[in-house]
């Protein structure tokens, strides 16, 4: 893959896009990858962010948007089948002020579950040893 990045080797996306940093990988095709967030909201909460170094979703062109999109909704498909989760959240902060932390456009794919009393920034939970690569390979297996 050619090295887009254009932030000087600092985005920690782009850092695990070129597997210089590990994380539990649910997806991989030629424009996005989709991994497992390290502070989940819910168990299966995924990430998905185009290969390419973009800063927010409106520095990406139409064709690299629907190439996301269409990533954004086989991973959901895949989440919700693996966790048994009745309904998912996507989730998209857009810029600094509505909450973005890492600015690297992504999207958050937050299964939900019955009275999970979820709000997804104050109340994150907590994969135990191993369990995390595990549920990755099985939304991987999951996905059509
Ligand atoms: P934002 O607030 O920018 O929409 O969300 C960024 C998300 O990235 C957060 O939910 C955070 O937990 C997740 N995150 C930050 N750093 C890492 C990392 O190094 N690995 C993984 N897997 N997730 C990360
Ligand atoms: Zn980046």
């Amino acid at each position: 893959m050619k090295d887009e990045c254009k932030t000087k080797g600092e985005c920690i996306f782009c850092k695990i896009i070129k597997k210089e940093i590990p994380a539990n990988i649910v997806f991989e095709n030629e424009h996005a990858l989709s991994f497992l967030d390290i502070n989940p909201a819910n168990k299966g909460h995924a990430l998905i962010i185009p290969k390419k170094h973009a800063e927010t979703t409106l520095d990406l062109n139409e064709k690299e948007l629907k190439e996301l999109v269409v990533v954004v909704l086989k991973v959901a498909k895949a989440v919700k089948k693996t966790t048994g989760s009745q309904a998912f959240n996507i989730i998209q902060n857009d810029g600094k002020l509505a909450g973005q932390l890492v600015m690297h456009a992504h999207f958050h794919i937050v299964p939900r579950f019955e009275n999970d009393g979820l709000d997804y920034r104050t109340k994150r939970t907590q994969y135990a040893h191993g369990e995390a690569s595990e549920l990755a390979k099985q939304i991987n297996k999951a996905i059509e």
